[in-house]
């Protein structure tokens, strides 16, 4: 089945979480799409504790907070967030919409792309042992 929306962003970070607020002011809805498994970037990935100090009218405020602030900010606007997924291909259609799809094979048409991708997909950094795919995603004890 394929999705449909107005606007496709791709990255979760504070770029992509911002536009989303910036896009429902203009009455434009979308759909966000992050390889990471929560929203927020490097803020939430790299440094969720870290003081930062340049955001205006913040004298102080964390990775975390500046990202569950951005939330908060996004949520009116209703975003639809497709996680722990990457965008793999994007097609342009005859109809000239967008047809992106993911790592999951989800497919999502989209007038429009942001792409707010920062620093890059967040991808884990796998052991360099052979024949060892079928434990991924599995405990082992
Ligand atoms: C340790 C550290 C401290 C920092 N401190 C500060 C500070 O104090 N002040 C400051 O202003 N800046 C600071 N920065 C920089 C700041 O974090 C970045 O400038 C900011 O996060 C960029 O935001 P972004 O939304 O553009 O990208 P990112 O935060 O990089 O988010 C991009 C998102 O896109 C996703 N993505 C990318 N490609 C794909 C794809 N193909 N499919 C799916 N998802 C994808 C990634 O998984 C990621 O979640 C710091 C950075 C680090 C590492």
């Amino acid at each position: 089945m394929i999705e449909k929306t107005d606007v496709v962003i791709i990255g979760a970070g504070p770029v992509g979480l911002f536009a989303i607020f910036e896009l429902g002011l203009l009455n434009i809805s979308c759909h966000v799409i992050d390889n990471l498994d929560k929203p927020g970037g490097q803020c939430a990935e790299l440094y969720p504790e870290k003081p930062i100090y340049d955001i205006p009218s913040r004298v102080s405020i964390s990775g975390q907070e500046l990202t569950d602030d951005l939330l908060a900010q996004a949520k009116p606007f209703k975003p639809v967030y497709h996680l722990s997924q990457q965008v793999e291909k994007i097609e342009k259609l005859e109809s000239g919409e967008w047809l992106i799809m993911t790592s999951v094979n989800k497919s999502i048409k989209a007038k429009c792309i942001v792409i707010a991708a920062g620093a890059g997909s967040f991808v884990p950094r796998k052991l360099p042992i052979s024949d060892i795919a079928h434990l991924e995603e599995k405990n082992i004890l």
